[in-house]
This record gives structure tokens, sequence and C-alpha cells, in this order.
């Protein structure tokens, strides 16, 4: 594996959850990044004050040039986070999600290869997969795609960008397929807004304040009826996005451009009761629910086999799902100092 990592990135969706964590490695390795985000949805304040920010949307290739002609010279890889990430938002405004999620792949991977970037890296998920029929099954990045929701067709749409720019060899390319990304880095906290994620939910409704949880389903073929999902440290995924663009510049470097699927995952399925009672544990307070029918969208197993992500990218995720719940606390202020 290349030693060097990227010292030139541009980040698209830079101010979100993964992306504030990510800027803080990047700049822990001394690498000079610039961050395209819209703020729609993004914090400002949680950017770092030494990035230069572009405001732009990536469906709007102006935007996308001119943070790109903030480099001296192409940077090294880009990172493309930006888009919409939420599989219920998806079912009621599907255009909407084709547009940010497809279309806005298709300018970033367009541009990029205009530029002559060697390495584009984008956020997928694990939404792009057929479900499972039997829980306790592992996905690897061979089992068969099947989106159940617009959100996972969009991202499939991103990941076929990606393959036919890379089979133009002059740029590697790599979809990283995220499952359920949690947990906290360099004290800076998971807010959406709106909050739709379990964790951040379950805990702030312990806490107070927000409303009682919404169980979306006790009904699923699962052992105990919720959902199973595979809960990854955001630790982990930025460090997956740092080694892929590592890993798509050694490639395009050695003029072996192609395309990559991994899945980022730790290979352990947690129910939604699991993780209520892991917040429950780390605050020592019960967390108010009511069970509420199913999510649309929403699918009873989705757990990575993560050993390509082992071999590939030599990440072994930390599965303690404890250790993120109690990062996720802390960084939300709900801990006892
Ligand atoms: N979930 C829930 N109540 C909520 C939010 C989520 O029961 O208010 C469940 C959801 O059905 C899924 C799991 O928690 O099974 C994780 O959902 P999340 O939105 O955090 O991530 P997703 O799996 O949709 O990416």
């Amino acid at each position: 594996m290349l030693s060097t990592s990227p010292s030139t990135v541009l980040v698209t969706g830079a101010a979100g959850y993964i992306g504030t964590t990510l800027l803080r490695r990047l700049l822990a390795d001394g690498a000079r990044v610039i961050a395209l985000d819209s703020l729609e949805r993004g914090h400002a304040e949680q950017m770092p004050r030494e990035v230069p920010l572009i405001v732009g949307d990536v469906r709007d290739p102006d935007a996308v040039r001119q943070a790109l002609r903030l480099f001296d010279r192409p940077p090294d890889a880009c990172i493309h986070l930006a888009g919409l990430i939420q599989v219920g938002e998806s079912t009621l405004f599907p255009q909407l999600y084709r547009d940010v999620n497809a279309v806005g792949t298709q300018v970033v991977a367009d541009l990029c290869l205009e530029a002559g970037v060697p390495a584009l890296v984008m956020a997928s998920s694990a939404a792009v997969l057929r479900p499972l029929k039997g829980v306790g099954e592992r996905l690897d990045e061979d089992a068969p795609v099947g989106p159940e929701s617009p959100y996972g067709s969009s991202k499939l749409s991103g990941e076929y960008t990606l393959r036919a720019a890379a089979d133009l060899g002059r740029m590697a390319t790599v979809a990283l397929r995220l499952f359920n990304v949690a947990g906290a880095a360099y004290g800076l906290a998971e807010r959406h807004d709106p909050e739709t994620h379990l964790i951040p939910l379950a805990l702030r409704a312990a806490a107070g304040e927000l409303p009682p949880l919404h169980v979306f389903g006790d009904d699923f073929p699962t052992p105990d009826g919720t959902c199973l999902r595979d809960y990854v440290h955001v630790r982990d995924v930025v460090e997956a996005f740092v080694r892929s663009a590592r890993l798509a510049m050694q490639q395009a470097v050695s003029g072996e451009a192609e395309f990559q699927v991994l899945h980022v995952g730790t290979g352990h399925g947690r129910s939604v009761k699991e993780v209520i009672d892991a917040c429950e544990l780390v605050l020592g307070k019960p967390v108010p629910r009511q069970v509420h029918g199913r999510r649309p969208g929403d699918v009873a197993a989705l757990v990575a086999d993560p050993t390509r992500l082992a071999t590939v990218l030599d990440i072994h995720p930390d599965a303690d799902l404890h250790r993120m719940v109690r990062d996720a606390a802390e960084t939300l202020g709900l801990l006892d100092a």
C-alpha cells in the first residue's frame, strides 16, 4: 500500500457528521483540504477555520469548478460525501434524492476527470444491496444489489458513475458502502437537522431533550422483532476514506485505475432493542419509547462482511457498541463530568 496519504484533498459534503470528522483526520496528517458544502444540512460551526469552504451545491458545476480551482494543481484526491441520507425521506421525495445523489455524483466525477484528479472516493451505502432473506448472514461485496428505496437507487447510480469513470483509465475510484455510522471523534457531536438516527434520538430522548423514541416496527423476522443493523464507529469510517484515497492514488500512478467497492461495517448485527439497552446502560436512565409501524424503506437486516475491508485497507473496525454509544453521549454533552 502507498505509504503517503493524499496531501491535497477536495471534500464535498465536508460540513456533515462524517465530513467534519474527516477534516480533522486529514488536517492531523498535514493535508491541504478544500471543502465544498451547500450548508443546507451541514454544520458551519463545526468546520475547522483553516479549511477554505466553498458554499455550493454538487449539482452546480460552477461550484465544483470553483472549489477545484483553489488548488494550484489538481488535488491528489476528491472524497465525495455530499448527499442526502434518509431512507424514509427518499420515499417521499424520490426526485430530490435522484438529483442530489445521482446527478450530483455525475457532476463531481465529470469535473474531477476534467481537472485531472487521479482518485475519487464516494460515500455509498448498504442501502444499495438486496436485503437478506435470513438474518444472521453477512453481506460481502459480491452480494447482489437491489435497492429497496429511492435513496438506495440514487447511491447505486452514483456507484455506476464511478465505475464508468474508472473505465476511462485516468482516475481510480472507490465506493465505500457505509453501514450504520455511529459514535463520535475529535469531540464532534453527531447532530443532524432534523435528527433521524437511532443512537442520538435514543440518547436525547432519555435525556429529556427529545420526545419518546419511536421504535419503527417490532414484527421483523429477527430474534427480538426489531431491525438489525451494523453500527460502525465514525473513526473507522474516516480511516477507510483516507486509506481508500491512498489506494486509489497508488492505482492511478501505476496506470491501473479501476473501480472498487468496499463494505464498511463490523460484521455484527445489533437490533434496535440492543441499541436502546446500550443507551440505557451508558446513561443510567431509561429510554422512553413507543412502538410504531415500520418506516417505509426499512429492511429487516443489513450486516456487513468486513473481510475485504481488512484485506484491502487493513482496517478492523471496533465492534464495541457501548463505546460508540458512550462517545456519542459524551460529545452530545449527556454524560456527567
Ligand atoms: N429507528 C427507529 N426509530 C427511529 C430511528 C431509527 O426505530 O426514530 C430504527 C430504524 O428503523 C433502523 C435503525 O433504527 O432499523 C437504524 O436507523 P437509522 O435511521 O439510524 O439508520 P439507517 O439504517 O436508516 O441508515
